[in-house]
């Protein structure tokens, strides 16, 4: 009998997921769950979403009283210049609005150029109470189509970066520097990022997140004010005005790169651990 649609969509979605813990280095985990021989770290198979995991997303967020203060947060980053200080005081620490209220004052932006090209502005996706946000830098072309962030191929591996740390994109939050497609998918200008980043700060203040990771250098540099490599600091706590911040590699650089597939899945590790998500570490 042949094999029906269904079952072709679901085992090559199956192949991919494989394919993905291949190339995090982790096949012995799931050819061999109960083996003790291998030394990594394994991720909580993400068939469905942890009873962990399920009740740190239910959590409200924590109360921002007091600034955190991991051991990186004194670094000292180069400052982008005369917009820097601007940029910051957009953003309200004690901001009650909502996602809703921030999307209405957006409207049908033309605050910069790229309003001239897009078909759609991608605002956000996700829990408007998560306690995890991930940051690109733009919309591409699948996502300036669907109105949605992260619905692409490097989308689909974003997703299956969420799966494998126990979540589901609905019980976390993602969205963008910029909210409209730059053309050619380059990268969004200082005009552009200065135009629309307070938005994304003023996202990041709705929700108040317990962590935000930052995916590629421009997320990385907008928040942190700096025009430093992300290579300096990838993988490492950084403090954004009291939020964790932890910057890692773009989906779409992996998707160039698949080697660094296991840097970024050893930086969700750190996440994992900051929110109480399981982290099985196998017995030596
Ligand atoms: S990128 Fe941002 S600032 Fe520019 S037009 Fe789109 S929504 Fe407005």
């Amino acid at each position: 009998m042949p094999e029906s649609a269904a079952n072709i969509a679901r085992n090559e979605k199956l192949r991919q997921r494989l394919q993905f813990y291949e190339d995090l280095g982790l096949a012995p985990f799931y050819r061999d769950r109960s083996s003790s021989s291998s030394q990594s770290v394994q991720p909580h198979w993400p068939a469905s979403l942890s009873d962990s995991a399920s009740q740190i997303m239910k959590e409200s967020p924590l109360p921002k009283s007091a600034p955190m203060t991991p051991a990186t947060t004194s670094r000292s980053v180069a400052p982008l210049g005369s917009s820097g200080p601007l940029l910051f005081d957009a953003a309200n620490k004690l901001s009650t609005e909502t996602l809703l209220q921030i999307r209405d004052d957006l409207g049908e932006c033309t605050r910069c150029k790229l309003h001239g090209t897009r078909h759609t502005i991608v605002f956000g996706d996700g829990n408007p109470k998560a306690q995890l946000i991930f940051v690109g830098e733009g919309p591409g072309a699948d996502e300036d189509a669907q109105g949605l962030p992260f619905v692409g191929r490097a989308g689909k591996l974003l997703t299956q970066m969420i799966e494998a740390m126990g979540l589901n994109r609905r019980d976390v939050y993602i969205c963008n520097v910029v909210k409209c497609r730059p053309p050619g998918n380059r990268q969004p200008e200082p005009d552009e990022v200065a135009a629309c980043s307070p938005f994304l700060f003023r996202q990041l203040d709705s929700i108040k997140p317990k962590v935000i990771v930052c995916l590629g250098a421009t997320a990385f540099q907008t928040l942190l004010q700096t025009n430093r490599s992300i290579s300096h600091y990838r993988g490492q706590w950084l403090d954004y005005r009291g939020f964790k911040m932890l910057p890692t590699y773009h989906p779409a650089y992996l998707l160039r790169n698949p080697a660094a597939k296991a840097d970024v899945w050893k930086d969700l590790q750190k996440v994992m651990a900051e929110l109480g998500l399981e982290v099985k570490k196998k017995a030596k």
